[in-house]
């Protein structure tokens, strides 16, 4: 068995430890039960056997001690076997005749020793048989007597008994299964419980599990847990602080390079030089979105400390996000229309919400062609008010719907400009303040379609 993979383990040792309590309970369980009855059958065999034995005796005596010669009570094979009933032989002084026998058709002789014997023999070749000959009376005619009971009986009988004291631990293993079953389950229910924490965590900034209901025995685990939590936090925290620090540092030379190229621009002779120029400028643009995306960023990745939330009206928010942009519009001839059908309220910190809009609105007017046309809507869907940013732009191909939104990932052959962290940031937003964006391709005409579902709740 591989290795890596999780399989059922060998038959006595699975990989479920509650399986594993199981089998061994039961293992236990059995094993005592058989040796309580082994125990038992043998020390209550014994009693058994000689209690019978004194009875034996008793009945003989009742018939060797009598001055009037006694008839045996004549029965079948049956109570023999069945009941373990005393079979009586009244044999002649001699011991050759058999003068009298509860069960005639038994035919076992009158044994030569006195006292106890085992005998195998009868009417029944395979029936032992426990025999007590008791001694010649004080006369010389007095007839012979010799009492049988049959062995097999007698062993039944110990048995029984023996089955009977194993019985209560055999009894008691269904119980011990369903306590031990209910222990493991509740220990069981309480690691899911982890691992439900542990699954429901921010990668970005893991909290610490909490040890209140966790079992002794995994306390330890889940303290060297939370220990590797904490130092994956504070890797997080440099690696941010690092970002934010090379983003910041780089803002302020990279403000001053615009300057210098808004000021140089005048003195560039026209021709080729200007063209390079542009490009030069455009590349200066460029690096600075990728800053502010990039503070934008870290500072997105920061612990939330409650960001104040207030009644944002999104129709408001739609408009100075619109005209702000507009300007990057007009640079590129896009024809930016807003229409409002619905009235929507949402309740989170504005700079968030904007964060959102203008990342999708942003992304629209970058990429419809020069010229081309973008629409932003505020409307009702399926009950609840949804926000549709639509562009005649070029789509995302299908197999790079799923990756659009990971940080950095930009589609091959996508329009120089971009950063490809928009869509990360604007998913991030939306996540944390109970919106949804939905990208599709538009089936009507060539282009893109950002929704972003407002919460139903909020919606008015
Ligand atoms: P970028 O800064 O590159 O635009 P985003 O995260 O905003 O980064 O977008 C990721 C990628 O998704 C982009 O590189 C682009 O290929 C694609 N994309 C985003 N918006 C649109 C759109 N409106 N039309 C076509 N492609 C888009």
């Amino acid at each position: 068995m591989n290795g890596a993979t999780r399989g059922h383990g060998r038959w006595w040792r699975p990989r479920s430890l509650r399986t594993q309590l199981l089998l061994w309970l039961i293992t236990l369980h059995v094993l005592a039960a058989v040796l309580t009855a082994w125990f038992s059958f043998l020390a209550y065999g014994n009693l058994v056997h000689n209690a019978l034995d004194d009875q034996m005796r008793l009945v003989a005596e009742s018939y060797t001690g009598s001055d009037q010669p006694k008839t045996p009570r004549e029965m079948d094979g049956e109570a023999a076997f069945s009941r373990g009933a005393f079979i009586v032989q009244i044999w002649s002084a001699d011991g050759t005749t058999l003068r009298a026998s509860s069960w005639p058709a038994l035919s076992v002789p009158l044994q030569p020793s006195i006292g106890f014997s085992d005998v195998s023999a009868g009417a029944h070749a395979q029936s032992s048989w426990r025999v007590f000959t008791a001694e010649p009376g004080p006369r010389a005619d007095q007839p012979r007597v010799q009492v049988l009971q049959n062995e097999d009986y007698r062993r039944r009988r110990a048995l029984r008994r023996a089955l009977l004291e194993g019985l209560p631990i055999a009894l008691l293993l269904p119980v011990a299964l369903l306590i031990l079953w209910l222990i493991v389950s509740a220990a069981s229910r309480s690691l899911r419980a982890v691992a439900r924490e542990v699954a429901s965590q921010d990668e970005r900034s893991p909290t610490e599990l909490s040890l209140a209901r966790v079992p002794d025995e995994i306390a330890p685990l889940v303290g060297a847990f939370n220990n590797l939590l904490s130092r994956v936090r504070s890797a997080f925290a440099t690696q941010r602080r690092f970002v934010q620090d090379a983003a910041h540092e780089l803002r302020t030379p990279m403000a001053a390079i615009g300057l210098q190229i808004e000021n140089l621009r005048s003195h560039v002779p026209a021709g080729e030089a200007t063209e390079r120029f542009n490009q030069l400028e455009a590349g200066v643009t460029r690096a600075q979105h990728l800053i502010e995306q990039l503070l934008h960023l870290s500072r997105q990745d920061a612990p939330q400390r409650g960001a104040a939330g207030e009644r944002v009206d999104i129709e408001v928010l739609l408009r100075e996000s619109v005209s702000q942009l507009m300007v990057l519009a007009d640079a590129r001839c896009v024809d930016v229309g807003f229409e409002g059908t619905t009235a929507a309220v949402v309740f989170a910190p504005a700079a968030e919400l904007r964060s959102v809009f203008d990342n999708l609105i942003d992304n629209a007017l970058r990429y419809a062609p020069e010229g081309g046309v973008v629409d932003v809507r505020l409307h009702t869907f399926d009950g609840h008010a949804v926000v549709d940013v639509l562009d005649n732009g070029p789509g995302i191909p299908q197999a790079a719907m799923g990756r659009v939104f990971d940080r950095f990932f930009r589609v091959p052959g996508a329009a120089a400009g971009g950063s490809g962290l928009g869509l990360a940031i604007a998913r991030t937003a939306a996540e944390r303040h109970g919106l949804r964006i939905e990208l599709r391709n538009r089936i009507d005409s060539r282009g893109l379609m950002a929704r972003v579902h407002l919460p139903a709740s909020m919606a008015q």
